[in-house]
Order: structure tokens, then C-alpha cells, then sequence
């Protein structure tokens, strides 16, 4: 009788059964599929470890493991070091060929090379896939054939590449004989560490909201997207696990068609665009794009520092955004500009700090987006623009992206009854204002910690300083 082919699917940040390339690739190819996830200590306890993320993560496999399941299949679980894992697998079990969707970091483009050249040794063919974004977004060059640096050349670039055909879920898997998937460990609640925990893990969640936002919200999006009150797709946490494909969404949102979709499929691309970027420059993620502001001057006030964590700091969109990250896991994309401003140039506090920070609390945080992100508000990396349009005035940004309050008032609750135009600047109300409104300032609610207008001009003199003409 002829020898089964076996296959390994190696899932990383590829959470799911439709539209995944590598799955359906080896589905195709070989008659049984070990689908395996590796919990790697190195990646759940290091430099960018969340307890909230991790939960997200593993409510996500146990949703996998179900829906593999329901394909004949499952989730095979093992911890150790995938160079250790994967290669033992695969000898183990003799497999043909171990598929992945390919990543950008440095720390991962290591890893899968160290597999590669393990998997080699022993015959096995690697067959890495760029299925976690819309296009291969090793490809795309300038004119001059470097990598880009700035978004709109790449978006022009990437939307001309060639796309891969949205598949569906393979429609049956098999497990090899013999083969023990193992247990995925016992590990906490999402609501555990997040009292509103802003989405629910797995691709099921992932492909309702998936469709809910094409069925008509995505129609919005470009007279919405900006309001702080209101819904963006809500889809990075998923996109950012892979629940969902890249590529899948953008198609969905092209064949809706109109502005909105087209707005929402540009956005879809500064994903592409910053893990480009990290893959060019692994560098990125400790040191700035732009070396002249390497040598940029920060401060280490841990006080300032803690009442931004908090949302303590008495601009009232700051501690809003603030709160709304701490207890769902996800910030607005205008608040997040906002507090990555206020935290660079009102506090002068290095945007590592920030980016850590986010890295810790964000089901959605991914290095090479968050790390992009921070250049980008900090003007320290690529995409530049001159550092003061870059320097938000959380006021202005309050009164124009919040004017009615909804926005602020959910989420600092002590400013529920501040007049809507008292609330961007709550420590201008008269004492008795304060005591009607139920908020005295220095009581219950923080006086601002910094003055805006002083601490813009002292950034302006430090970027200036550090060789930043505009
Ligand atoms: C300081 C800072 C840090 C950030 N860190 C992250 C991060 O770690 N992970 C992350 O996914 N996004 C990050 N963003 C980008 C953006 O804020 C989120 O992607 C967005 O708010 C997610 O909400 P949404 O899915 O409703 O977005 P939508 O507005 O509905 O956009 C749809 C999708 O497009 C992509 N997208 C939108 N804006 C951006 C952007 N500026 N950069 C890259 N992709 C984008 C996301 O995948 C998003 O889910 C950061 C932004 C800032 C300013």
C-alpha cells in the first residue's frame, strides 16, 4: 500500500481554518496534516510579554482546536523551542514538508531559518507563505530598487502586486496515526485582566464581525473613522492573530466597493507597509529609523510617566484613551496619535516606554505595528513629516474629535456632569461650576500634570536640538 504523505502546518499568529495558505497548501498536498502551535516561553515571557494578550492568544487556539475538530482534525499543542519541536516532529512522524505563513521580525526570521536548516538536514522541505498580509510584502522596491520608507509610494506599489485567490477552509483534515495532540494548558479568563474586553477570541468572532462591518458600517468609515465615539472595524485584536486574513478582509471590503471600503482597504496596506518596513529594517525596533534623532533628549519622570498610564494625567481625552486601553484592551487610532504625542512631546518620555507600555496592554500590539506606530508619532522614524505636525493639542483634539463628550464621559466618569464646553478644559471651571458639576479638580479629577503650550515649545527646542529642521 502506498505510504501516507504527512504534513506539518506550523501556526504562529495564523489563527485559523479559511483562507490560510499554508493550511489549505498542505491539506492539498498530503493526505494527513498536523496542524501544531508551539508555546514558546521566549516569546510568552520576554521583552513584550501581556498577560491579556496571552489569554486572548489562548482563547484563540482553544476556538482552533474546536473548529479542527469539527474538520476531523485538531490542535496539536506542544511547548518547547520550535527549533527543538518542530524538527522532533517531524522526524517522528516522517513528514514530507512543514508549512508556515512567513514573518517579519528579526527574532522570527531566525527562528524559521534555524527550522529550515533542521528540517533540511533531515530531508524535510520548509515551505514558508506570506499568508499573514495582503500581498508578499518581502517584493515590493522604489524606482531605485530600495525598500520604501514612505506609505504612499508603497500603496501605490503594493495595490498593483499580484494577490492570491481567498480560499475557504479545507474541507476535511486527518491526524496521522498514533499522533498525541496534547493538551493546551489551563490558563486565565480574557476577563480576568480586562473588565470589558474588547473583542472575543477565535475565528468564529473574528468572521461575525468580519461580516457585520462589510454588511454596512464600512460604508462610514470616512466620515467616521476620526470620531472617537464611534466604531472603527474593531478587527486589528483578530487581524493581529491571524482569526482572520489580511488578504480576505481587503477582498470582502473590494467587493463591497464605495469610498469607505476603499478608505478601509488603505488602511489594511500601513499594515503591509510596517511589517515591510521591520523586515527591511530589524533594526527598527530599538533604535530610531532616523539617526539624527538617536541622540534625542528624554526624561525619566516616573511620576508623569504613571499618571499617563493611569489616564491621571488632567487632559481629559488623555486619561479617557488611557482608561479605555486598560480596561478592554484596545484604543481608538486618534486616541492613540493623541496619548503617543502627549507622552513624547508634553512629558518628553521616550516612546520606548510608550510602545512598551502598549505592548503589555494591546490584545492588538504586534512589534512591527506598534514599533512602526511610535516612530511614526514620536517623527522619529519612517514616513516622516516635519516633528510639529506631529504635536497634538489634546484639547483641540478632544473638541474636534469628541464635541459632544461621549467619548470622554464613558470613560472618565468623573467628568460625566462637566459641561460639554468646560470638558476639554475642566480646571477652567469657577469653584462653584466644579462643586455643581461634581467634580473639584485636585479632588476628583487631577489638575493638568503639565501645561501644553510650555512643554510644545521645550520639544520643539529638543527635536530642534537633535538636528530636526522640521
Ligand atoms: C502609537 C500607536 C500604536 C499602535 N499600535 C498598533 C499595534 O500594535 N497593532 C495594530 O494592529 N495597530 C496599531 N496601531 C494602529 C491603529 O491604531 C490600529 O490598527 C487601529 O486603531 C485598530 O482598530 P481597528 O481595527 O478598528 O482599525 P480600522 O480603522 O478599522 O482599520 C482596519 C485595519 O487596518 C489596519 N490599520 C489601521 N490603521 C493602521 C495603522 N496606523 N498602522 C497599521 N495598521 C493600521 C489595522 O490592521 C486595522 O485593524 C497603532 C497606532 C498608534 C498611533
Amino acid at each position: 500500500m502506498k505510504k501516507e504523505k504527512i504534513a506539518i502546518v506550523w501556526l504562529r499568529r495564523d489563527l485559523r481554518t479559511h483562507d490560510n495558505p499554508a493550511l489549505s497548501a498542505a491539506a492539498e498536498s498530503c493526505e494527513r496534516v498536523v496542524v501544531l502551535f508551539v508555546i514558546d516561553r521566549r516569546l510568552l515571557e520576554g521583552r513584550f510579554a501581556s498577560s491579556p494578550r496571552a489569554a486572548f492568544m489562548f482563547g484563540c487556539l482553544r476556538a482552533l482546536d474546536l473548529e479542527l475538530k469539527a474538520l476531523g482534525g485538531g490542535l496539536c499543542i506542544r511547548s518547547g523551542e520550535p527549533e527543538d519541536v518542530v524538527i522532533g516532529l517531524a522526524q517522528e512522524f516522517e513528514v514530507a514538508e512543514v508549512y508556515w505563513s512567513s514573518d517579519v521580525s528579526r527574532f522570527a526570521r531566525r527562528r524559521d531559518q534555524r527550522v529550515t536548516e533542521g528540517l533540511e538536514a533531515i530531508g524535510v522541505r520548509a515551505i514558508p507563505s506570506p499568508g499573514n498580509f495582503c500581498a508578499d510584502i518581502s517584493l515590493p522596491r522604489t524606482k531605485s530598487g530600495k525598500p520604501f520608507t514612505v506609505f504612499t509610494p508603497f500603496w501605490k506599489a503594493e495595490r498593483e502586486m499580484p494577490r492570491r485567490v481567498v480560499v475557504g477552509a479545507p474541507k476535511a483534515l486527518r491526524l496521522p496515526e498514533g499522533l498525541d495532540c496534547g493538551e493546551l494548558p489551563a490558563h486565565s479568563d480574557l476577563s480576568e485582566y480586562l473588565r470589558e474586553p474588547s473583542c472575543e477570541p477565535g475565528e468564529a468572532a473574528a468572521r461575525a464581525a468580519l461580516d457585520r462591518w462589510i454588511d454596512g458600517p464600512i460604508d462610514s468609515y470616512v466620515e467616521l473613522h476620526d470620531r472617537l465615539a464611534s466604531a472603527t472595524s474593531g478587527l486589528s485584536a483578530w487581524l493581529r492573530w491571524g482569526c482572520i486574513s489580511a488578504r480576505e478582509a481587503e477582498q470582502r471590503a473590494q467587493d463591497r466597493g464605495g469610498d469607505g471600503a476603499q478608505a478601509f482597504v488603505r488602511q489594511l496596506a500601513w499594515r503591509d507597509f510596517y511589517a515591510h518596513v521591520l523586515l527591511m529594517f530589524p533594526d527598527n525596533l530599538r533604535v530610531e529609523y532616523q539617526q539624527r534623532f538617536r541622540g534625542l533628549e528624554w526624561d525619566d519622570d516616573e511620576q508623569l510617566f504613571s499618571a499617563w498610564c493611569a489616564g491621571q494625567t488632567g487632559y481629559p481625552l488623555v486619561d479617557g484613551a488611557m482608561r479605555q486601553l486598560s480596561m478592554t484592551g484596545w484604543m481608538h487610532n486618534r486616541a492613540r496619535m493623541v496619548v503617543g504625542s502627549f507622552l513624547t512631546k508634553d512629558l518628553h518620555i521616550d516612546w520606548r516606554r510608550g510602545e512598551l507600555w502598549f505592548e503589555r496592554m494591546l490584545l492588538d500590539a504586534e512589534p512591527s505595528q506598534n514599533n512602526g506606530n511610535w516612530q511614526w508619532i514620536a517623527s522619529v522614524g519612517v514616513d516622516p513629516a516635519p516633528y510639529f505636525r506631529r504635536l497634538f493639542n489634546p484639547i483641540l483634539q478632544q473638541q474636534k474629535f469628541d464635541p459632544d463628550g461621549e467619548y470622554v464621559r464613558r470613560w472618565v466618569p468623573e467628568l460625566a456632569n462637566v459641561a460639554t464646553k468646560q470638558l476639554s478644559q475642566p480646571w477652567l471651571m469657577s469653584e462653584q461650576e466644579q462643586i455643581e458639576a461634581g467634580c473639584v479638580i485636585g479632588r476628583d479629577y487631577p489638575a493638568p500634570i503639565v501645561d501644553h503650550k510650555r512643554e510644545r515649545l521645550r520639544a520643539i527646542d529638543r527635536y530642534r536640538a537633535a538636528g530636526g529642521a522640521g
